[in-house]
């Protein structure tokens, strides 16, 4: 509130996870609401990127789960996914969740404006909505407009077979040689994903491994499971441009290599939304086109926050969430606890799924840095050798001298899910030992978190 009878009035532009969040965290401690957002509430997180991919990725897992129904005494028949009904589910899931979303912000009298945001001086801003221009003023103000896939000229994207990943729902057919270019997190889940639904894939990769800043043995796990399941790796090599011959296309590389495929799908980063909110009448600098901020999300114009995409720091949906957590409660003047982002649990949803949190092996041995680190194959749990899938490892990192859990990594089945544990485990900087005397349900695959303590 600026006074008891006068509450404050924030300001957002961009209904994503950042914006949503801060719009239902500050109307729930009395501000006054006004959200502006030109596509779905929830955002490209709802509508184009992290929803939309993990519902392939579902289907993805249940495709490969008939593929090896045999280990498990299945006999099934032949399958193959209709791309039109897996589009509809898409569809339908955020739509949903949009719908659930506004109902929610609704119902704490958030005011919702389809259109364009656009700041227009210190404490006011329009919206442009189909019914022409809104004049909006604001004592606080949030930037969550995210960002889009990187798309350079010399790839030609044409949503047809030159694609980035907000295209790769909508495809009516399964390619038939999909290349993707990007070996990063988006770059492996779509190798996992257009894999498992029947396409033959190349993936370009730049450097020597996949995931090029990660620990090289989680690294070694994804490359021969794709090497298993057909994937072809280039590795070594830059996509220098690509052309579309007919229904081929033909990609170039900086070593004079060329693959051609049917289609080419690129995950080779994002660039922020900043461009048209002009940040110049308000005095915002940016770096690059992505927004600065400080510890609490403050741009260098104290009453105007950002969150999310745009910010260019961790690029997760539920990193977004949080900065809005945060920012709801620091703009009404309550105490909050910086983001910790160095304890930030993460997961790539390839199969198997790979996740971490805290330390990393190959940081702490970069940093020199003396850490105690056990380690625990999935072979050796019961419950994995019943469900016939015994690839992967649980990790942990901890102090020598203390035995506090410090990070972890889990490569395997459901890894999104057990990293819970030791990111509470991490957060709370318990020891090792906690783990150890944690007693987990037998079979399960929590037994191998709590034994990588020991
Ligand atoms: C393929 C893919 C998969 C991903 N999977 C995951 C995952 O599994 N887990 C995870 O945590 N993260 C994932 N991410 C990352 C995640 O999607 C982003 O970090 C997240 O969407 C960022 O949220 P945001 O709040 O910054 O904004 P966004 O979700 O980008 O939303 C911003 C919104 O602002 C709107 N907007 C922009 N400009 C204006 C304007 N001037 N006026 C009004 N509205 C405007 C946009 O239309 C958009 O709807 C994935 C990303 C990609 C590309």
């Amino acid at each position: 509130m600026t006074n008891e009878e006068t509450p404050l009035r924030l300001l957002i532009i961009g209904g994503g996870p950042a914006g949503t969040t801060t719009a239902t965290v500050a109307a729930s401690l009395g501000a006054d609401v006004t959200l502006v957002e030109d596509s779905i509430i929830g955002g490209a997180a709802h509508l184009l990127d992290c929803i939309p991919s993990k519902t392939m990725v579902a289907t993805s897992i249940r495709m490969n789960a008939i593929r090896g129904a045999e280990k498990v005494g299945i006999v099934a028949g032949r399958s193959h996914v209709d791309l039109a009904r897996l589009g509809a589910r898409i569809k339908t899931i955020s739509g949903g969740l949009a719908s659930a979303t506004s109902k929610l912000l609704e119902s704490q009298d958030v005011n919702l404006i389809r259109g364009r945001g656009r700041f227009t001086g210190p404490n006011r801003a329009v919206a442009e909505t189909e019914e022409g221009e809104l004049g909006l003023t604001f004592d606080a103000a949030l930037i969550s407009t995210g960002s889009k896939p990187r798309a350079p000229e010399w790839a030609g994207v044409d949503g047809e077979r030159i694609l980035t990943t907000r295209h790769a729902y909508g495809l009516p057919t399964v390619p038939e040689h999909m290349i993707v270019v990007g070996s990063g997190v988006t770059g492996v889940e779509m190798v996992h994903i257009f894999e498992s639904l029947g396409a033959r894939v190349t993936l370009v990769v730049s450097r020597q491994q996949v995931l090029p800043h990660r620990d090289p043995e989680v690294a070694a796990v994804l490359e021969d499971g794709f090497l298993e399941r057909d994937v072809k790796l280039l590795k070594g090599a830059r996509a220098t441009a690509i052309t579309r011959e007919g229904d081929e296309v033909v990609v170039d590389m900086d070593d004079g290599r060329t693959v051609t495929g049917s289609h080419v799908l690129l995950a080779i980063g994002s660039v922020p939304l900043s461009d048209g909110l002009g940040l110049d009448t308000i005095g915002i600098e940016t770096e690059r086109g992505y927004i600065p901020v400080d510890e609490y999300q403050r741009t260098n114009v104290d009453h105007v926050y950002a969150a999310g995409d745009v910010t260019g720091q961790l690029p997760l949906s539920s990193v977004a969430a949080m900065q809005g957590r945060k920012i709801g409660r620091h703009a009404l003047g309550h105490p909050v606890a910086p983001i910790d982002f160095s304890k930030v649990a993460q997961a790539i949803f390839t199969e198997p799924e790979i996740a971490s949190v805290g330390l990393e092996e190959a940081v702490a041995a970069a940093e020199g840095r003396k850490v105690r680190i056990t380690k625990v194959p999935f072979a050796a749990n019961p419950r994995s050798v019943i469900h016939g899938d015994t690839t992967g490892f649980v990790k942990v990192m901890s102090d020598p001298a203390t035995r506090v859990v410090l990070g972890g990594t889990i490569v395997g089945h459901r890894a999104s899910e057990l990293i819970g544990v030791l990111a509470l485990a991490t957060r709370a900087q318990v020891k090792a030992d906690v783990l150890v005397d944690t007693l987990m349900v037998h079979p399960s695959l929590s037994e191998s978190v709590s034994d990588a303590g020991e």
